[in-house]
């Protein structure tokens, strides 16, 4: 639990700062900047949420700082040890970790050309690159050795992790999309 905090820690700034400079105030102007990541979003409420209730609970006291809750939430868990509680939060904290890389490190994904979102119906969103932004496909598969990880659309922010069926979600991607191409030609 203790690496995982450090590496939230880590990536924690530069997530919090994605929310910060993405929300423009007023009407969103189409092509200008980008919406805020929904991925985004749910991680910070999902870690804030967490680590708030989870110090309060533990540590009988909480802090507005989300990563600082977690080290009380820790140091709860080193003075009193439960098993699973233990293991709950070295999971949790983990797995936030490894979405916020994701996040951050959208290069590790391999994009997925003419594949439609299922949720958005994007095929294609914006991506910063070399501090321009421009047009690349809005699917965005993980791959672990040779199987698929996670599925993500860079529009919407929509994410499907392994136990998502990615196959299913797979057919019907390439199903949307013959149609699309069907329909198109
Ligand atoms: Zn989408």
């Amino acid at each position: 639990m203790r690496e995982s905090i450090i590496r939230l820690g880590g990536i924690w700034d530069q997530l919090s700062s994605e929310v910060a400079g993405g929300a423009s105030p007023g009407p969103r102007a189409r092509g200008s900047r980008p919406p805020v990541k929904l991925s985004v979003v749910s991680l910070i409420m999902d870690v804030r949420v967490a680590a708030r209730e989870g110090s309060e609970d533990l540590a009988h006291r909480c802090t507005p700082d989300a990563i600082a809750n977690l080290w009380l939430i820790h140091g709860a868990l080193v003075a009193k040890p439960d098993e699973d509680l233990i293991g709950w939060w070295s999971d949790a904290v983990q797995e936030w970790a490894n979405r916020g890389d994701a996040i951050l490190a959208p290069h590790a994904l391999e994009r997925l050309y003419g594949a439609i979102c299922p949720i958005c119906a994007s095929v294609s969103g914006n991506a910063l690159q070399d501090g321009e932004w421009v047009k690349v496909p809005a699917i965005e598969v993980g791959w672990d050795d040779d199987s698929v990880k996670v599925v993500c659309c860079r529009v919407c922010g929509s994410r499907w992790d392994r136990d998502d069926n990615l196959s299913g979600l797979f057919d019907r991607m390439m199903t949307d999309n013959q149609r699309e191409v069907l329909h198109l030609g």
